[in-house]
């Protein structure tokens, strides 16, 4: 877990407010000070040293509290009309909890496609329609979805007694949900998961697979989730903290 460039998330309590903002690490970085960036979207990112503890980065960011939320505010204004997803060059998108950029190249005759490029999700499209962008991206994440999904349930359901064969799985957009487990035990899980960090996917398929034993979420259902997951709930709101960012669109 020790990738470059990883991100983790944070919060500080600025009156009412509360920001967030993603921590980048920089193992290269030898300034003592931090650099806080409010980007186009109004989300904060803050670049700091290896060494730096976590609680000088909550100092210093509290510190400069004021000047966030003026600038995140100013973000969020020039976007109110543009909120949500517009599909163009330039916005931000999430995979696997890393920030990339849309590009959309424009191509005659070309039949719809994304791919990862770098920091880019490029989408080839025969016309300029916010429509087909979407839905070219909605073929991608499911497509990613998919592939990590199957990866990370044979993982996660590896050390589980109770999984003696792996359940079968669907997916499907959903707008408040990340998985959900029927009586039959079948999971379906929302393609848009494929946004968050890969610790977070991992706890919503163990979620859904500890409910294959507890179809409820009766204490016995907590005690075996504790059990094999004992960090889940600094897990799950790191989820629901970006629930909203991540199931836009
Ligand atoms: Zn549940």
């Amino acid at each position: 877990m020790m990738m470059e460039n990883q991100l983790t998330q944070h919060s500080i309590q600025y009156g009412d407010e509360l920001i967030r903002f993603a921590l980048r690490r920089q193992p290269l970085r030898t300034a003592q000070r931090l650099a806080i960036h409010v980007e186009p979207d109004g989300s904060v990112l803050v670049d700091a040293a290896e060494a730096t503890a976590v609680e000088a980065v909550l100092t210093a960011v509290k510190r400069r509290a004021r000047w966030i939320s003026q600038h995140v505010g100013a973000a969020r204004e020039r976007l109110a009309h543009v909120l949500p997803c517009e599909y163009v060059s330039g916005e931000s998108l999430h995979y696997l909890g890393r920030r990339y950029r849309l590009k959309v190249m424009v191509q005659a005759d070309v039949i719809p496609v994304a791919r990862m490029r770098g920091g880019f999700i490029v989408v080839t499209v025969p016309v300029q329609s916010p429509v087909v962008i979407q839905q070219t991206l909605d073929d991608w994440f499911r497509g990613r979805a998919r592939d990590v999904f199957a990866d990370r349930l044979d993982v996660v359901a590896a050390p589980l007694s109770w999984v003696k064969d792996l359940p079968a799985t669907r997916l499907q957009f959903m707008k408040v949900q990340w998985g959900s487990c029927s009586p039959a035990g079948r999971i379906t899980l929302n393609p848009m998961l494929v946004k968050a960090p890969r610790e977070c996917i991992d706890y919503v398929l163990l979620h859904e697979l500890c409910h294959l034993l507890h179809h409820n979420h009766g204490p016995k259902f907590y005690k075996t989730l504790d059990r094999a997951l004992p960090g889940w709930r600094e897990i799950k709101e790191r989820l629901d903290n970006r629930a909203e960012e991540l199931l836009r669109a």
